[in-house]
């Protein structure tokens, strides 16, 4: 064997290499970081095999106060999309995490940076100045960040994790888009078979912990009479507790809904003075045992809500619009 010839099969073994290489490193994946676990959950429907998600809080964790770790800026600093809830829901954690990640394409304003709040309709939007709400202790200063507890909302977010991903992958915008349609429909057709479920109990008055449920209850037609805390974010004193106890008598209200984070204690008291059940709801995806998707999120919670209907004896009215 000549030196030209080993020359010759030596270059032809790199090119054999490199094509092998080559397509390892076109498909490396779109890091995708999220704040909370619902929006990761519809980033992986959305960004199917072209992305690698990771969520910083925990479902059954407290969503307003989620601590601001080191290893939650290492993983911001590699991210090529980051996705917020918005409003004032991450204000104490999200903003001190960006900043220590240092990585401009996901600061506000960078094309990796999504606000899934964008086009939402929200509610209860205060009037006021934000600032002395916030000074009087309201963590929803600038209207109801729970959002993502309406099915159908999950599709604007959806639709602005989509729009996010395009401008950073614009290759895969057709494969983006084949996932965001298939989304949409899978939404539209649990959200049909969600009503019928829970249709028979429209009007039933339910009390709840945080005010975390407007978005479900408007979807879903039953009515949350009060809460447990006399504002967002605000523990009950005891007089406060005596007035809901006198409440929920007066209205014969019997189910309590809790997020699984809250401390019981209040709402127990509540609970065995009033005879009411106290039902413990997943407020994100992970928030409780099975809760693994953004499906489950609803079809656990809608279940576990009619189990307590029916424990509490509310009786099913007949289907009308
Ligand atoms: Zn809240």
């Amino acid at each position: 064997m000549t030196r030209k010839n080993l020359f010759e099969i030596l270059l032809v073994q790199m090119f054999v290499i490199f094509v092998a290489i080559a397509p390892t490193q076109a498909a490396k994946k779109i890091r995708v970081v999220t704040s909370l676990p619902d929006l990761a959950d519809i980033a992986k429907q959305i960004g199917g095999d072209k992305v690698d998600v990771f969520a910083i809080a925990k479902g059954y964790q407290d969503p307003h106060f989620v601590d601001a770790k080191p290893s939650y800026m290492i993983k911001l600093k590699k991210a090529d999309l980051f996705v917020q809830v918005g409003l004032d829901l991450e204000i104490g954690w999200v903003p001190p995490l960006l900043e220590g990640a240092r990585n401009k394409k996901i600061l506000w304003g960078g094309d990796g940076f999504v606000d899934a709040s964008k086009n939402m309709d929200l509610l209860q939007v205060p009037r006021g100045d934000p600032s002395k709400l916030r000074a009087k202790g309201d963590i929803h200063i600038f209207g109801n960040p729970h959002y993502w507890l309406d099915p159908l909302n999950g599709k604007i977010i959806a639709q602005n994790i989509f729009e996010g991903l395009i401008k950073i992958a614009p290759e895969n915008e057709i494969y983006f888009k084949q996932n965001l349609e298939a989304f949409i429909r899978k939404i539209n057709d649990a959200h049909q078979h969600w009503q019928a479920l829970m249709a028979p109990y429209r009007g039933t008055e339910i009390y709840a912990y945080h005010n975390s449920w407007p978005y479900f209850e408007q979807r879903f037609g039953f009515k949350i009479a009060g809460f447990i805390e006399p504002k967002p974010g605000i523990s009950p004193s005891p007089k406060y507790i005596a007035k809901v106890i006198n409440e929920m008598k007066n209205k014969n209200i019997k189910i309590i809904i809790i997020e699984p984070y809250y401390p019981p204690k209040s709402a127990e008291l509540v609970a065995k003075n009033t005879g009411a059940v106290l039902v413990e709801l997943a407020p994100e995806v992970g928030g409780q045992p099975g809760v693994d998707d953004y499906f489950k999120l609803f079809d656990t919670n809608i279940n576990k809500l009619i189990e307590a209907f029916k424990e509490v004896g509310v009786e099913p009215k007949p289907f009308s619009n």
